[in-house]
């Protein structure tokens, strides 16, 4: 690789410069891994930087808050950007290039092209959200053909997004592999995210609900327990004892399909959106039976 950016992260606003820099290293014969995130990074996304740097020989990460993906009501004005820290942390992981794009760089006024993956971004999200996906996948392809990167890196925590990708990478031939990495949690359980910011005390408190309704799912699942229905009104009653404000969906799904399974008979998947006061959080995780 061009040993220049072996040890200085290189930071990038302009696509012209991004192209510039990501053909050097392809006429150097590097692979790339693309991390792509909306930034106030945490150890979730650190840890999707260090995946990249174990399978790749350059790692490009992406910070970009993505307004296509927020609907009017949403917190895009208020969505944290810690710019300088997130490069900070970029910069002490080992990536070597980071992408920060204006809006402007990103969406011509007259943008008129969007990605619509289809059946598997309609539910759960889908449902809360409509729009949500159309732009994830929208802005994620744009990426993929601004970084030709050979494996891009996500995270279990946004599970189904991490289908949608799939499923747009399938259907349309786009030649990157798609890696999944865990959850990164913190000590006591609760899902890193960045809108973690946004809990009070309080909050936080009552969000540990979501993860320990999952802990319970996953007991009960160990101890032998095949019945959804049974599962998650154990998971319902966690959330509201916790203080859980308002619960948006608590399922079990096939973690193919998203499809509702009445019954543990392989893999499923527990997949929650819950609001802590003002603040609307996604866990999951898959559940095998005993
Ligand atoms: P975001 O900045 O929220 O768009 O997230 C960027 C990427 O980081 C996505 O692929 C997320 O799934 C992933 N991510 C976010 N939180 C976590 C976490 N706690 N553990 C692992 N990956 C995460």
């Amino acid at each position: 690789m061009p040993t220049a950016y072996n040890n200085c992260m290189k930071v990038v606003s302009t696509i012209a410069e991004l192209r510039q820099l990501v053909g050097e290293v392809r006429r150097a014969g590097e692979s790339i891994g693309l991390v792509p995130t909306m930034g106030a990074l945490h150890e979730g996304h650190l840890s999707l930087v260090d995946a990249s740097r174990r399978e790749c020989d350059f790692t490009a990460a992406t910070i970009f808050v993505n307004p296509m993906q927020f609907a009017a009501h949403e917190d895009l004005s208020k969505y944290p950007r810690p710019l300088e820290a997130d490069l900070a942390k970029l910069r002490e992981r080992g990536a070597n290039l980071c992408f920060v794009p204006g809006e402007a760089e990103i969406y011509a006024p007259d943008h008129g092209t969007f990605v619509d993956v289809g059946a598997i971004a309609r539910p759960l999200e889908g449902e809360f959200r409509p729009a949500h996906f159309r732009g994830v996948a929208t802005i994620v392809l744009k990426l993929f053909n601004l970084i030709p990167a050979d494996r891009a890196y996500f995270g279990q925590k946004d599970y189904q997004q991490s289908l949608v990708i799939r499923r747009m990478v399938a259907d349309l031939n786009v030649p990157i592999e798609v890696r999944i990495c865990p959850t990164v949690r913190e000590a006591d359980g609760l899902a890193m995210s960045s809108r973690n910011t946004y809990l009070s005390a309080q909050d936080r408190r009552r969000a540990l609900g979501i993860s320990r309704s999952l802990r319970e799912a996953r007991g009960l699942a160990e101890k032998g327990e095949r019945n959804a229905a049974d599962i998650l009104i154990r998971i319902r009653d966690v959330l509201v004892e916790s203080g859980i404000s308002q619960i948006d969906y608590a399922v079990l799904v096939d973690p193919d399909t998203l499809e509702n399974v009445s019954s543990l008979e392989g893999p499923a998947l527990v997949a929650i959106a819950a609001h802590a006061g003002n603040t609307r959080l996604i866990d999951n995780e898959i559940l095998l039976p005993s």
